[in-house]
């Protein structure tokens, strides 16, 4: 099969051609339809992400079909269209349901070979059922932008006014998630991104600015999107009291010191970490009620490098 493969961080990747991975128990073989390009692969291949699996075949946003299911215990038969996240496994003792957070968790795209590559192999207990008539290349980014999108959400309570910081893929997911559920959304971008004030507007911002303005209201709940930790004091101070704000990256450059005042007043700051496998399920039921539409570009297998 042909595979991207990241040899050594900070280098881009290359076509290469190898035998298909061969699934151990408990795991799917599963032909790649399609594999969203997320920021955090980008982190992977720059080696801002420390520990990968070298060499490796980077992708966590795997849409594909089962081959086979000789190898699996019964979730999925041959011919099901899944859909592979980022957490790929974790120690399976982690039974409250915070296997998000498992210190021996394993990442696809990571720590496990993942989608830049015609087949890949996937544990079954981790994969999840794409929507009926989802198309491959819109299921894609609902895999990380999506998921980890409505986790983020998850956590800004029940947050009436929601500011977006880094209005990029997984945004322009939860913002429809979010006017779905009734919320006023404030789209915050870099200075001068017009255009991406302008798509946040499209999709139903009630305001979009970029983040060194204040919102015209204070809010109720902001999610950073964007990896910058100057954000960090900006959205605590566009927070109402009791505010709360999420940090969505699994990385950010270090957060400026602020005075305690910015967090006074049962403001709250907390970051959020994977998927759990209850998001997913969640996600994937609630994604076609909205419905939610992704905007995508479409790059073939050997143009990996360009979409990164
Ligand atoms: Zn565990
Ligand atoms: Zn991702």
């Amino acid at each position: 099969m042909r595979a991207m493969i990241l040899e050594k961080q900070g280098v881009p990747l290359s076509l290469r051609e190898i035998p298909p991975p061969e699934p151990s128990y408990g795991h799917l073989p599963i032909r790649v339809h399609a594999c969203g390009v997320c920021r955090t692969d980008l982190h992977v291949v720059d080696g801002d992400l420390k520990e990968p699996k070298l060499p490796l075949i980077p992708g966590h946003q795997i849409v594909g079909t089962v081959v086979d299911n000789s190898k699996g215990k019964g979730k999925f038969t041959k011919g099901d269209k899944v859909g592979v996240p980022w957490l790929g496994g974790s120690c399976g003792f982690c039974v409250s349901g915070r296997e998000n957070l498992c210190d021996n968790a394993r990442y696809t795209g990571y720590q496990i070979d993942g989608g830049f590559a015609e087949y890949t192999v996937a544990d079954e207990h981790f994969c999840f059922t794409i929507p009926p008539g989802y198309p491959d290349l819109q299921a894609a980014p609902l895999l990380c932008a999506g998921l980890i999108g409505y986790r983020s959400l998850k956590m800004t309570e029940k947050g009436h006014r929601l500011g977006l910081y880094g209005f990029g893929a997984a945004a322009h997911i939860i913002i429809q998630v979010a006017r779905f559920q009734g919320r006023e959304v404030y789209a915050f971008t870099r200075k001068g991104d017009i255009e991406g004030q302008k798509f946040a507007v499209s999709l139903g911002a009630v305001w979009a600015g970029d983040s060194e303005s204040a919102p015209p209201a204070l809010l109720d709940a902001a999610i950073i999107f964007a990896p910058a930790g100057e954000l960090v004091p900006k959205a605590l101070r566009a927070a109402t009291k009791g505010g709360i704000v999420v940090g969505a990256g699994i990385h950010m450059s270090d957060i400026p010191s602020f005075p305690y005042q910015l967090l006074w007043g049962e403001r709250v700051l907390r970051s959020v970490a994977n998927l759990t496998r209850r998001d997913g399920e969640e996600f994937l039921a609630l994604a076609p009620r909205v419905p939610v539409r992704t905007e995508v570009h479409r790059y073939p297998l050997e143009k990996a490098n360009d979409a990164l």
